[in-house]
């Protein structure tokens, strides 16, 4: 006879229903996450989500910042990660003491990708995301910005915009990104057209790339972007450049296309902290719970407002007070 061990997935969902719990699962966690994930999205995507959830514990199957930022954006809840191994080797290259020294010796607007840390968020003037990075830049009354930590996404937004876009740190990165490179895209691109025909291949790419890599894509996006992107091509070969597990949304939301990872290597190791089990020990521990700082919120909350407020979503996000 099987017991609720190995049952996880309605044991979680009994549990969910319980406790009045929502999980929230990043596009690059596992298909196991995702499929007993509510909402499945990007770091935007679960921002807003997390914001107009009802449920009084947030489940964040995602890595330490996204976490954070649930909790920020609901800091009456409780916020709980599976696993507090989850943490984002790129957020953390990123500390509270650089961002003050970068103010001090630029006195430039600084920009913090969503990607960081909240002790570092509560620093920021802006907070954007891979998704709006190109209109937050573009929008800021300066034609020179302080972008952090990803000096890939900086290189991406002084492309996009013709702006100066110091990367803070200067060389801030995702391990993950930084494993394609245009070569092997290009050979595997001609490689399938031989086989499927010329016209018949795409190339997309998440901006945390190389400039290199963006430079030769039918289409650089977010990981939303690309879902959006792929409804609109169909019966075509899409080799993508993000992480590995990006397939299972793109398969699910748009099926009639076949996708191919540029670098099937390409794998986040800290994402791959959640499971099902891990899922179901913090629903009945309630473990790890996200707690941070009052102040860091409010400043955090204040950065991102302002973000809001600049690409004029306030009043979309029913938030103007
Ligand atoms: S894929 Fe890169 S940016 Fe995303 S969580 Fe992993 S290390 Fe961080």
């Amino acid at each position: 006879m099987s017991s609720s061990r190995d049952k996880p997935v309605e044991e979680i969902l009994r549990l969910k229903r319980e406790l009045n719990a929502v999980i929230l699962a990043h596009n690059y966690q596992p298909a196991e996450v995702q499929e007993i994930a509510d909402f499945v999205g990007d770091s935007l995507e679960l921002s807003i989500e997390a914001m107009r959830t009802d449920a009084k514990v947030i489940v964040f199957a995602g890595v330490d910042f996204m976490a954070e930022q649930a909790k920020i954006l609901n800091p009456d809840k409780i916020v709980l990660i599976p696993d507090v191994q989850a943490r984002c080797h790129m957020a953390n290259m990123l500390t509270p003491e650089m961002v003050r020294k970068a103010r001090e010796k630029f006195s430039k607007p600084i920009v913090l990708y969503v990607n960081t840390l909240a002790s570092c968020k509560a620093l920021a003037d802006y907070i954007c995301t891979s998704a709006n990075v190109v209109d937050v830049v573009s929008r800021i009354d300066s034609d020179e910005v302080i972008l952090g930590p990803d000096a890939n996404l900086a290189a991406y937004a002084s492309w996009r915009t013709g702006k100066v876009v110091h990367p803070l740190p200067e060389n801030g990165h995702c391990y993950v990104h930084k494993l394609f490179r245009p070569e092997p895209v290009l050979e595997l691109k001609r490689k399938l057209e031989e086989e499927q025909g010329s016209g018949k291949v795409v190339f997309i790419a998440h901006p945390e790339c190389d400039l290199d890599v963006l430079k030769i894509a039918d289409h650089v996006g977010s990981t939303s972007q690309m879902v959006r992107y792929v409804k609109n091509v169909h019966g075509k070969v899409v080799i993508f450049a993000t992480e590995v597990d990006m397939i299972h949304r793109l398969r699910r939301e748009s099926p009639d296309n076949v996708y191919v990872p540029a670098n099937s290597w390409a794998y986040c190791i800290y994402m791959k902290q959640h499971s099902l089990e891990k899922i179901l020990r913090c629903l009945r521990e309630k473990r790890y719970v996200v707690e941070l700082d009052r102040a860091v919120i409010k400043k955090s909350q204040e950065a991102i407002m302002r973000t809001f407020e600049l690409l004029g979503m306030l009043d979309k996000l029913g938030l103007r007070k």
